[in-house]
């Protein structure tokens, strides 16, 4: 743990779930014992935020997946960071690689947002990560940069972000970046915060890993020291490992 604030784990549901499985995951997570020392988010699909808004009682804040770039109107089909307040959440989830390059979402529209949603108070998990070509021809860094550039371009201060380094080989994959490969490009972003934005921003940011963490290698991944947490998708869909991950914080 390196960044300031308590050790940060995300639930990203994605496009899972209907209520009935809602409701048991919910139950599941209000019945599991769970560190003080973690900040635990969950983000369910938007129709079911209300949901888990009414019925969680754990110690766990509500994020949506995305969000649009401004102020809500004649958009069909979106949900405005205003409305994503009314309903409860506290953070939201932007430029996942899904998003990116299953939706076509740009750097620029992405960094569009997360301007939008800190200007509406909700906190921001602002992902960035490389394809497996791009690993492959050595351009790690250099996407994450150009990743990282547009959300520094858009954004005022980055104290209500998160950094969310999710390589999309690893994502939904079982192909989980090594601690030594995932604590690497962590430092190399640490780094690029502190040239780009400012030491003090460097020093504070938290930036956690995603991309198939589950129960049995968060514990290997949670003693690197620039990885300050997770987000987790397929695990997250189960309450009792969601929990265990929760709880590698060391
Ligand atoms: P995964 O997804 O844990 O299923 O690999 C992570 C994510 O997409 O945030």
């Amino acid at each position: 743990m390196a960044g300031t604030g308590k050790f940060f784990v995300g639930g990203n549901w994605k496009c899972n779930g209907t209520k009935d499985s809602i409701a048991k995951l919910v139950g599941d997570l209000n019945g599991a014992k769970l560190e003080d020392d973690v900040e635990i988010i969950v983000a369910p699909p938007f129709v079911y935020i209300s949901q888990v808004k009414d019925t969680l009682t754990a110690p766990i804040q509500i994020s949506a997946q995305n969000s649009w770039s401004g102020k809500g109107g004649a958009f069909t089909g979106e949900i405005s960071a205003e409305q994503l307040k009314d309903t409860g959440c506290e953070w939201v989830i932007l430029g996942h690689s899904e998003r990116r390059h299953v939706i076509g979402e740009t750097n620029e529209f992405i960094g569009k947002k997360a301007a939008y949603a800190l200007s509406q108070n909700l906190k921001v998990i602002a992902c960035v990560g490389e394809k497996l070509e791009e690993r492959e021809a050595g351009k790690t860094f250099n996407v994450c940069f150009e990743q990282l550039k547009a959300f520094a371009d858009a954004v005022p201060s980055w104290d209500n972000i998160v950094i969310a380094y999710e390589p999309v080989w690893a994502i939904g994959t079982g192909k989980v970046a090594t601690p030594l490969q995932a604590q690497e490009v962590h430092a190399v972003i640490r780094g690029w915060m502190g040239k780009n934005v400012s030491s003090e921003a460097a020093k504070a940011v938290r930036i956690i890993y995603g991309g198939s963490v589950n129960g049995a290698n968060c514990e290997e991944l949670a003693k690197k020291e620039d990885i300050d947490g997770f987000l987790v998708g397929g695990a997250s869909l189960k309450g009792p490992e969601f929990a265990t991950i929760c709880n590698s914080v060391t």
